[in-house]
């Protein structure tokens, strides 16, 4: 019976994983003709300074509309392209899109996410460079996003892309900091702007004190080593007061915009400032 039991289980666990690799083959070929098909598009979410909510700057999020799926999330989709070469036609484009996009801002940064893949690329440096030349657009109007994974595995070689490119001009911001396995000693090795506070800490401030503290000592090892720090999926009033009074430089989540088409990105870009919503509360609240 446990014999029968186990290879019912054996097969079913085998079916599951065809299916599995099945729907990665067809990310995979999908992602390669879904430039072509225009199913591909970005949003940008606004990044807001503490003080008066100026957006300062938008980051780039990439949307991909399947015939087959529907919607499917980058979380899904990045990482299987990240596992072939297909990162890097995907990446172009966003790039290039991007660049395009930043034109139009009256003087906003756009700031764009490289998987740890296309980062690790020959002649990262000199490919990027390239693209901001050939749209003519300023490296201090671009900021880029890296994950600590991108940089840890080959510390040395990664700073030495980091200095070049901060040498250009280009921001350099780590995202999702406090999720990897960086050594806080190490950090100071690299050529930073900022630190973005992974989402997940900021969600759990107001319930743990565990997360609170993180995002405290985050606030403070940025602050120490002269960086800005970004927290990222601010959703709650409750969030903004806390981070303003922790000492975050820059806010982005839901709280002030969900990402937005181009075209309302470049309306908030004009308008410049937010948070009508969060004056509100704050008069409601007598403080
Ligand atoms: P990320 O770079 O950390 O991007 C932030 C993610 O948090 C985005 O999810 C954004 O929509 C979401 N978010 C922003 N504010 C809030 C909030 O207040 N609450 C909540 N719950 N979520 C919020 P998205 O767009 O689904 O992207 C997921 C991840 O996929 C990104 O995480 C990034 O790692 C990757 N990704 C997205 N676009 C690109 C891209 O163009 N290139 C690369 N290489 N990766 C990308
Ligand atoms: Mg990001
Ligand atoms: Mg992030
Ligand atoms: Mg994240």
């Amino acid at each position: 019976d446990a014999k029968r039991a186990g290879r019912g289980v054996t097969r079913l666990f085998d079916e599951g994983m065809d299916e599995g690799i099945r729907f990665r083959r067809r990310v995979e070929q999908g992602l390669a003709e879904a430039i072509d098909k225009g199913e591909l598009s970005l949003v940008y979410q606004p990044i807001v300074s503490r003080g008066e909510l100026e957006v300062i700057g938008f980051e780039a999020l990439v949307r991909w509309n399947t015939e087959e799926y529907g919607p499917i999330s980058p979380a899904t989709f990045i990482p299987i392209a990240e596992e072939s070469n297909v990162i890097h036609e995907l990446g172009d484009w966003i790039l290039d899109s991007a660049l395009a996009m930043v034109q139009r801002f009256p003087d906003q940064y756009v700031s764009v996410n490289f998987s740890p893949r296309q980062f690790r690329r020959s002649n990262f440096v000199g490919h990027i460079m390239e693209s901001v030349q050939r749209a003519g657009v300023l490296p201090s109007r671009v900021q880029i996003e890296i994950t600590e994974t991108a940089i840890f595995d080959d510390a040395e070689r990664a700073a030495e892309t980091l200095y070049k490119l901060r040498q250009m001009g280009f921001r350099i911001a780590l995202d999702d900091f406090g999720t990897g396995y960086s050594s806080l000693y190490n950090i100071r090795k690299f050529a930073l702007d900022s630190l973005k506070i992974d989402r997940s800490f900021i969600d759990g401030m107001g319930r743990e004190r565990e997360s609170a503290a993180i995002v405290h000592s985050i606030i403070h090892l940025g602050r120490a080593l002269g960086l800005e720090v970004i927290a990222e999926g601010v959703e709650t009033a409750a969030q903004v007061q806390a981070l303003r009074l922790a000492g975050a430089s820059h806010m982005q989540g839901y709280f002030f915009s969900r990402p937005v088409t181009p075209e309302l990105a470049i309306e908030l870009a004009v308008q410049r400032f937010l948070g009508g919503d969060l004056n509100e509360e704050q008069a409601g609240t007598g403080t």
